[in-house]
């Protein structure tokens, strides 16, 4: 196993241990009805706490397969894919659920004026920083490649069209789901559960949370903030929450490193290069988890200031911003529920 994955799998662990010690009690020594897999490229785990229906879960895990299959970038069979090899070419009639997320990527790029921007495909596709690959490199992409690969950068290239139809205006353009797709999943699986009358669970996408309910006894979830510095990826806060998604991006799991110097995965469409904010992650607290998705990845690359801006603009999005010079920045809303477990950090409250 790569040490990439065994981090994840890991972090997985911990973050299983945690729950389940949380969620446990004295009468419930079994713990939650639990399923973790390998999906979407990255571990997934889901627990329901006040049902033992396993049809439930495979449920939500046949959808999030087929959510899979029809927006991964490197399916060849996907709808998103259809769609990239059609560039510049013809429109693609997608699926409805594609068509949806596609429309909401776009709606993400707009508002964070193209740091977030789901048209990255070719900037992707050349730094290839997906987790999976050896960690040190001995070449990283050319200035020149880089620049050629930014021209198709542009999700004003990116037509939604009548009866589902998407087209991508420039031959080589390409659309990469990645920032929000784990999102929208997320949100499907909520419906799933709810719409078979689970209260209490937790759904983890590799880090893209979404509580349901509360604890049996009516307690608040606590769900661990990661301290990008630690490489055994402890919890430096802890957040109490119930029906939230918590969706973190940051830039210490999926990077390479060359010539010493590490390079994330998340990328700058302005320069082509990993973004360079002040941020090393930033979680996102809101409703919907497309919404903490699309805009985790859009307020690391925006950086504190313009990205709690953006969220201002938004409404009930509450925001962590861990920074690379040691700041713990907490949305003043949050507050009450967040405690800082490590005091090495300097905790700041954003009023703003
Ligand atoms: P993760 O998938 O690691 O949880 P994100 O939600 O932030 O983190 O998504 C990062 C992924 O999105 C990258 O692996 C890449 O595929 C894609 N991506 C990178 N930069 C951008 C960007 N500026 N806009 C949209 N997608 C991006
Ligand atoms: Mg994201």
């Amino acid at each position: 196993m790569k040490l990439n994955k065994k981090i994840l799998l890991l972090t997985g662990i911990l973050l299983f241990q945690f729950l389940f010690m949380a969620g446990c009690q004295k009468k419930d020594i079994e713990g939650p009805l639990t399923r973790s897999e390998f999906l979407m490229n990255t571990y997934i785990t889901l627990r329901i706490y006040d049902k033992k229906d396993k049809d439930i879960l495979d449920k939500a895990i046949d959808r999030l397969k087929e959510i899979e299959d029809r927006m991964s970038v490197t399916i060849e069979t996907s709808d998103v894919s259809l769609i990239n090899d059609n560039a510049g070419v013809k429109p693609v009639k997608v699926n409805e659920d594609v068509y949806h997320v596609i429309k909401e990527a776009k709606y993400y790029a707009q508002i964070s004026k193209g740091a977030f921007d789901p048209t990255i495909g070719p900037l992707t596709d050349l730094w290839n920083i997906t987790g999976e690959e050896e960690r040190e490199r001995d070449s990283i992409p050319t200035e020149e490649e880089i620049q050629d690969a930014l021209k198709l950068v542009n999700y004003e290239d990116l037509e939604l069209l009548e009866y589902n139809q998407v087209f991508l205006k420039k031959k080589g353009m390409k659309l990469n789901l990645g920032a929000i797709v784990k999102g929208y999943a997320a949100d499907e699986v909520k419906r799933i559960f709810v719409e078979n009358g689970v209260k209490s669970a937790i759904i983890d996408l590799g880090g893209n949370l979404y509580v349901l309910g509360e604890k049996e006894g009516g307690e608040a979830w606590k769900i661990g903030i990661q301290d990008p510095f630690s490489e055994t990826r402890d919890y430096l806060a802890i957040l109490n929450i119930r029906n939230k998604s918590v969706v973190t991006s940051g830039d210490y799991e999926r990077y390479i490193i060359y010539n010493g110097k590490r390079y994330h995965h998340i990328i700058d469409p302005k320069s082509g290069y990993p973004s360079e904010s002040e941020i090393s992650g930033v979680s996102i607290i809101s409703d919907e988890s497309i919404t903490g998705d699309g805009l985790s990845t859009a307020l690391f690359i925006l950086g504190v200031e313009e990205g709690t801006k953006l969220v201002n603009e938004l409404g009930d999005i509450q925001t962590v911003f861990v920074t690379k010079n040691g700041e713990v920045i907490v949305h003043e809303n949050l507050i009450e529920d967040f405690y800082l477990r490590d005091d090495s950090y300097k905790l700041i409250i954003n009023s703003k």
